[in-house]
């Protein structure tokens, strides 16, 4: 669980921001549901299969002994005030969104909290296919005006209750014959949730599930066309996707469509994609918890995740921007050069001239190639000779001439050439 400094509000704001305009253009209402629910909501909506259930739930009984759950997830909370209220007699859909802190017992680590916050829309009475590219085309947009480069959606089709049966039969036959070879917790979804042996990341299932048979082979006509028409409003607006015959997402409740949004890797450094919303249609749950039958489907975006990626390019653009702004260089060699150098490196501050220096680095080669990169016209170079000598070469970048000049005269010197 985290703070959210003051200098990270602007971001959570921005979000909400650009979120809501593009929500209510598409006629979604904000829903705000308790933190705490009773701990059935999500045993039963959620479902007892799962790893939110099972491992991830922060659970408490009150003096009245009511079992309560801080919220893991909200679409159950929101499923149950579409029954609670009646919406059901409203003219449907029923589009809602909500935003907030969502609680799950998770292993901290980087991008992965125990309480984070959530943006959640569902569109909860409509079967029609458009509804879910619409649902994916919203979290692609609000993610793609908030700057996010590199988006890229996955989706998958698990089926209705009918298929996903047959399915999940045949998935067990194939796994049977296998169990010895797949981890030990393949061994245990087998027995609750054979679907879930698709999304396991460990290396020694990977060629099993590669040799699997697929899901989107055994869809039923009726999955099949909804699927199918996904796809090709996906095409339609223009939203790039990719299909992940292994995406299943964990939830008990989804039927037919489920989605993921991934930030990919830009570059070297970025070694993972970087999931950022996901969801799916869900057309029992409605029942399952009380209600008319209803088809529906939604999804949640990270909001935490979302923020770590703006600050990542809003440093970065800083960091061109104030590289581009250095024209001189000052680089040095040595222990009294070093000293020297901060004096020096003080008289272009109150000179106001933006100095680039890399003190951290030793080797006047990778220093010189830093200057070189940052296509700065001038560096300065203090080795121990000028140090003690009292002088500083100033090399021009672009031409290679160099001179040396006194210490006390580089700030007048460097300015006359600017002014040039
Ligand atoms: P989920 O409700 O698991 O489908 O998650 C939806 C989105 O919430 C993910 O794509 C992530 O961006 C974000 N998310 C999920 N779990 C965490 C977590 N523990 N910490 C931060 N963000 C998370």
């Amino acid at each position: 669980m985290h703070d959210i400094l003051p200098e990270d509000q602007k971001y959570f704001r921005k979000i909400v921001e650009v979120a809501e305009g593009i929500l209510h253009f598409y006629g979604f209402g904000k829903i705000d549901i308790p933190v705490l629910e009773q701990t059935e909501l999500f045993s039963k909506g959620t479902g007892l299969s799962t790893d939110i259930v099972q491992k991830q739930m922060y659970n408490l009984k009150t003096k009245g002994d009511d079992l309560l759950t801080l919220r893991p997830e909200f679409t159950p909370g929101i499923v149950r005030a579409y029954v609670e209220h009646g919406m059901v007699s409203l003219p449907q859909p029923i589009k809602l969104y909500a935003v907030g802190p969502v609680f799950r017992y998770e292993t901290p680590q980087a991008g992965r909290f125990r309480e984070f916050n959530q943006l959640d829309i569902e569109i909860i009475g409509e079967k029609s296919p458009v509804k879910d590219a619409q649902l994916i085309q919203i979290f692609y947009n609000i993610l793609k005006e908030l700057k996010i480069k590199n988006l890229m959606v996955e989706v998958n089709s698990i089926g209705d209750s009918q298929c996903r049966s047959y399915y999940k039969k045949l998935l067990m036959s194939y796994l049977r014959s296998r169990e010895h070879s797949v981890c030990g917790d393949c061994r245990r979804r087998m027995k609750e949730n054979s679907l879930r042996f698709l999304d396991c990341k460990e290396e020694k299932c990977q060629p099993i599930k590669a040799q699997a048979p697929q899901i989107i082979d055994h869809l039923c006509e009726e999955c099949h066309s909804h699927f199918k028409e996904v796809l090709e409003f996906l095409d339609e607006i223009e939203v790039p996707y990719r299909l992940n015959p292994y995406l299943v997402r964990g939830l008990d409740y989804y039927t037919k469509t489920v989605f993921e949004i991934f930030k990919e890797p830009e570059s070297k450094g970025e070694t993972a994609p970087i999931a950022l919303a996901g969801g799916g249609r869900y057309d029992g749950l409605v029942k399952l918890l009380g209600g008319k039958d209803a088809p529906a489907c939604g999804g949640a975006a990270g909001i935490e995740r979302i923020v770590y990626l703006m600050k990542t390019e809003e440093e970065k653009k800083q960091k061109e921007v104030s590289l581009q702004g250095s024209q001189v260089f000052l680089a040095q060699l040595g222990d009294l050069a070093k000293r020297r150098s901060l004096k020096l490196l003080e008289e272009f501050r109150k000179a106001r001239i933006d100095v680039a220096e890399s003190f951290g680095r030793d080797s006047l080669r990778a220093q010189l190639g830093k200057a070189n990169n940052m296509k700065t016209l001038y560096t300065l170079i203090l080795g121990q000779r000028e140090a003690l000598e009292g002088t500083v070469i100033i090399k021009d970048m672009v031409s290679g001439r160099q001179e040396t000049v006194k210490m006390e005269k580089a700030v007048e010197q460097i300015k006359k050439k600017l002014k040039k």
